[in-house]
């Protein structure tokens, strides 16, 4: 509905949305589509509970729940997730890339008018045969290509957000493609206000990030903590940029835990409560204003995800 954001248990108003993590996995098994790397299987229904409730007792309030169906959604648990914790989580729709998972079975043999009934009907009627319904689009696209079968979600995506008012929110790989991806979605008429572009932060690039801007998306850093591509430093430096630019109303954080080695549950880090515990307070600490902080973790998330029909 227009104005509200569809969570997994119905449309709320914006403003109950709060502290929300942009770009997050928290129950799926990508085996389903082909991905046999255990280290992302993300299906202990416990676990999963345990980690929402560390989130919410830190301050965590919403996030976005990027695993699609060919990842391994698994909307059920979600939705019993979410009743049982209090964590709002706004699931998706759509396709990954092709060089993480196989498209072959799940795309090559639809049209574009096929990919859209699917999305229309996961973001209005509910996903699996469930009630619970998508609140975003997903597509994405392979390191530094656009593959035949990724081109037809794009468009599948633009189109089915045309006809529900969901946004699209893209996957990239190491950042690369985000112009691209843009130039498709405009051939498609899709308004860029409601177009988000995610793991920017692998390509930390400040002027490909400004021209990525300019066109009116919407960029996720999901990349603090995760030093072993780029330090904080680095990432800290580009958004001070892209601030000093005027683009605080256009930057969300995440973290994309996708991995069991990402979670604190399971054993490891940096977890979902880095970015409020130690990335947020050390933005504060180099410089940047509560009322920006505040933006990347509440406003910017809560207009991004409000459906626009
Ligand atoms: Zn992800």
């Amino acid at each position: 509905m227009k104005g509200k954001i569809r969570t997994i248990l119905g449309d709320i108003d914006p403003k109950e949305l709060g502290f929300t993590m942009a770009h997050e996995h928290v129950l799926d098994d990508p085996r389903v589509g082909g991905f046999m790397d255990a280290d992302h299987v993300l299906n202990d229904y416990d676990k999963a509970k345990e980690m929402l409730m560390i989130y919410k007792n830190g301050g965590g309030q919403a996030l976005a729940e990027a695993s699609t169906k060919h990842w391994g959604r698994n909307t059920k648990g979600m939705a019993q997730l979410s009743m049982e914790t209090g964590i709002k989580l706004v699931c998706c729709s759509g396709y990954l890339c092709e060089n993480q998972v196989n498209m072959d079975e799940w795309v090559e043999n639809k049209s574009i008018d096929d990919l859209v009934k699917e999305m229309v009907e996961e973001v209005t009627i509910g996903m699996d045969g469930t009630e619970h319904k998508a609140g975003w689009i997903k597509a994405g696209t392979s390191y530094n290509y656009i593959s035949r079968r990724e081109e037809k979600v794009l468009r599948a995506a633009a189109r089915a957000s045309r006809i529900t008012g969901a946004p699209v929110h893209t996957h990239t790989s190491t950042g690369t493609m985000g112009l691209e991806q843009i130039a498709i979605m405009e051939e498609e008429g899709m308004d860029m206000e409601h177009f988000c572009i995610a793991h920017v932060s692998r390509n930390p690039d400040y002027w490909y990030h400004k021209k990525m801007l300019e066109h009116g998306v919407y960029l996720i850093y999901d990349g603090p903590g995760k030093a072993k591509y780029y330090t904080d430093e680095t990432l800290i430096n580009v958004l001070r940029k892209l601030v000093a630019d005027g683009y605080e109303d256009k930057l969300m954080l995440s973290n994309d835990m996708g991995k069991k080695t990402h979670h604190i549950v399971y054993g490891y880090g940096p977890g979902l409560l880095y970015i409020k515990d130690k990335f947020l307070p050390r933005m504060l600490d180099e410089g940047f204003s509560p009322e920006t902080v505040h933006k990347f973790m509440y406003e910017n998330p809560a207009r991004f995800y409000t459906m626009y029909k």
